[in-house]
């Protein structure tokens, strides 16, 4: 269905496997974390040209990133919406109450430029297009997946608190905003006579019956890579809407044969070469930093690693038990230990000398 793209969005992505965007993919899209940058009159630009410098350079302690900032000019995407970002805290558990995984995992996480010399108004309406554009484009319901940081961790964010109420609105009149949006710019589109929004929702990573080029192309490629008998005619027709529909069926998601990005993480990972084996030795026993990590196919660094994460088993034993068991057969990838080195850090498991 198609929605009206007030505005246009900018994407600026930072250094992918870098700190900041370590380039792992999320669970798919479950709900929004919204946040201001809680610095007034920073401004969109300036926040992700900042993050883009310092996306190696920050110390592990105090990585975090977002996926969009939004101030009055823009709207800046700087992490892809199919990525992880690290916006809440991991150890925060409201989240895992609430939707059944860490934000960082399942969550879009959307930041709000206000005061100084932004325009509060222009911003927040941006920011609330915004939203109602992820809720179009994820199928989410305002009022079920839109959360607010200070939500989920109350303890230490008031954020987005001061930016809403730089245009005098709190969460439940902002999720109200985010509705209305949503309906208008359905309706919008749906007396339009120019549909201009064919090319963004393709960027959206959504692709369904009706959609062709070069995207589709790709998708049947990768079917055909997963195992399923298709012709490669770079157009979603019957035949490409029930190979997906086969492959969500196999994969025990919901069959309704449009690509999304939960189908497009577990269409990857099936079609994903196993990773290439490196071997460079770790030097001191179980020394935790990002590089020894990164050694970890040696038996020498398997070993190192299997005792980390039997450490980690003991205080979150599903986790560690993932991991130890990917090591021990073979399949635990860099991809796994920047996720290893993200969560132990947040969790105060590694304590000691980052790198
Ligand atoms: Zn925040």
């Amino acid at each position: 269905m198609p929605f009206l793209m007030k505005y246009p969005i900018t994407r600026k992505y930072l250094p992918n496997k870098s700190r900041r965007r370590p380039g792992l993919k999320n669970l798919g899209v479950l709900f929004i974390v919204d946040h201001d940058t809680g610095n007034p009159g920073s401004s969109a630009r300036g926040n992700v040209g900042w993050m883009d410098s310092t996306a190696n350079l920050v110390p592990l302690l105090q990585v975090s990133s977002a996926h969009t900032f939004i101030d009055d000019i823009e709207i800046i995407e700087c992490v892809p919406l199919d990525e992880m970002a690290y916006h809440v805290l991991f150890g925060v558990k409201t989240d895992n109450a609430l939707y059944g995984h860490d934000a960082n995992r399942a969550a879009i996480g959307v930041e709000l430029c206000y005061g100084g010399k932004i325009n509060n108004q222009k911003s927040y309406e941006k920011y609330v297009w915004y939203n109602a554009y992820l809720c179009h484009i994820f199928k989410l319901d305002p009022k079920k997946h839109i959360t607010a940081h200070y939500t989920l961790d109350p303890g230490r964010k008031t954020d987005p608190k001061l930016g809403l109420a730089s245009v005098g609105r709190n969460l439940q009149s902002f999720i109200k905003d985010v509705e209305n949006e949503l309906e208008a710019c359905m309706q919008e589109v749906k007396g339009a006579t120019k549909p201009e929004v064919k090319e963004s929702v393709s960027v959206s990573n959504y692709l369904k019956r009706g959609d062709t080029g070069t995207a589709v192309k790709q998708l049947q490629e990768n079917l055909i890579k997963a195992g399923l008998e298709l012709s490669i005619d770079s157009s979603y027709g019957p035949a490409t809407e029930n190979a997906v529909k086969a492959f969500q069926t196999a994969n025990g998601l919901t069959a309704d044969g449009s690509y999304g990005p939960v189908t497009k993480v577990k269409l990857d990972a099936s079609i994903k070469p196993k990773p290439a084996v490196t071997s460079t030795p770790i030097e001191k026993g179980d020394e935790i930093t990002l590089s020894n990590l990164l050694k970890f196919s040696t038996n020498e660094g398997k070993n190192a690693i299997l005792r980390v994460l039997k450490r980690f088993e003991m205080k979150d034993h599903a986790l560690g038990k993932v991991w130890r068991e990917k090591v021990e057969n073979g399949t635990f990838t860099q991809d796994d230990s920047h996720e290893v080195m993200w969560v132990a850090v947040d969790r105060g498991y590694i304590t000691g000398k980052m790198e």
